[in-house]
């Protein structure tokens, strides 16, 4: 059959999402998701009026949605920036941005190569150090597109404020992409900046901790003129690119904010347990300031331990990637899911 695909598309890999398979009831701590449930608003949120308001197209601006993030938020409706999930705003802006250069570390959140590779961008990876930390000077007078998650995917390390002004500050002339997705676990925002520069693009993410994935709900914050930038992307690609039923429990979501930020704690102390009893058991766990944690044994390949908890109904995520094919990585559920996880790594450990 004829390839009537571009060629760079051609020799390009897709994105692989984690895995959700439906063949068993697995305990899943494969990709990030919150183990709790949307709020009560969100989950009573729709009656049957908004269920016949389907038939109207979106509200393509987002109106009530962006209010209530401005306001939760501390800004104005114009810094901010609502999309399909937060990957579409990542999208959005690699191809907005990122024709002169664009700059992402070895081992991060696995879209921004792909991204780069689907709009032919010139690419510096910028490795880690050693210890996975951000070789930060690598990022200093680039000039391009930097893209940065805050904290770190799958390492869960942070960078700090300071440290972040600094690449700001040293690249006037590109823009730098501050990936937030998991930073409402313990992580320090950039958000303040956002005023103070004009080349700074915050993203966060619904998908986390408010418990929305399936909703597909990003949203950014940044000066006016980055977001009416990502606005006439998105206005010509698909402007009603966030559904009605998503903006209305976006907004909900949002009034119930202090269940989500309980929830976070929880994640946090559970956080904690499961690392405690992983370096007991021997582990080398990173210092993880997101909902999941990254680990390895000396005692089993990440490939064997990945497996083999899934044999025994645990899914966890790992990656046959150069630097991390060690590593597990474990998002993190509630109490009974890492305690379930603990016993099902002992089990296998033999201890
Ligand atoms: N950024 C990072 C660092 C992520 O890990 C993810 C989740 N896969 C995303 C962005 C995208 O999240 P979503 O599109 O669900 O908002």
């Amino acid at each position: 059959m004829s390839n009537f695909l571009n060629e760079n598309i051609n020799k390009m890999q897709a994105y692989v999402p984690g895995e959700q398979p439906q063949d068993k009831a697995y305990i899943k701590l494969n990709t990030n998701e919150s183990p709790f449930p949307p709020s009560s608003g969100v989950v009573n949120g729709l009656t049957e009026k908004n269920l016949q308001s389907l038939r109207l197209y979106c509200d393509p601006q987002c109106k009530v949605l962006k209010n209530k993030l401005a306001n939760l938020y501390g800004v104005s409706d114009k810094n901010v920036f609502v999309s399909n999930g937060s990957d579409e705003i990542l999208n959005f802006a690699f191809m907005a941005y990122g024709n002169k250069g664009v700059y992402f570390a070895d081992v991060t959140y696995g879209f921004y190569s792909v991204f780069a590779e689907l709009y032919n961008l010139p690419t510096t990876v910028i490795p880690l150090k050693e210890d996975f930390t951000l070789n930060l000077a690598g990022f200093y007078g680039r000039n391009g597109l930097v893209v940065i998650a805050n904290p770190n995917a799958p390492t869960g390390l942070e960078i700090s404020l300071n440290e972040i002004e600094e690449i700001i500050k040293s690249n006037p002339n590109g823009v730098v992409v501050i990936d937030e997705a998991y930073v409402d676990f313990g992580g320090t925002s950039a958000l303040p900046l956002i005023d103070k520069y004009d080349n700074l693009l915050v993203v966060r993410t619904y998908s986390k901790s408010r418990s929305m994935a399936g909703a597909r709900l990003g949203y950014a914050f940044a000066n006016q003129k980055l977001i009416q930038d990502l606005e006439k992307i998105k206005y010509s690609t698909n402007p009603y690119n966030v559904n009605s039923l998503t903006q209305l429990l976006g907004s909900l979501a949002v009034d119930d904010q202090k269940y989500y930020e309980d929830n976070c704690r929880k994640i946090i102390k559970n956080r904690l347990f499961t690392k405690n009893e992983l370096e007991k058991l021997g582990f080398k766990v990173l210092d993880s300031k997101a909902n999941f944690l990254f680990a390895k044994s000396e005692k089993i390949t990440g490939e064997k331990l990945y497996l083999s908890l899934k044999d025994k109904g645990v899914l966890v995520r790992h990656f046959n990637k150069q630097r991390i094919a060690d590593y597990i990585r474990i998002t993190i559920g509630d109490e009974k899911q890492m305690q379930t996880f603990i016993e099902k790594v002992k089990e296998i450990l033999g201890e």
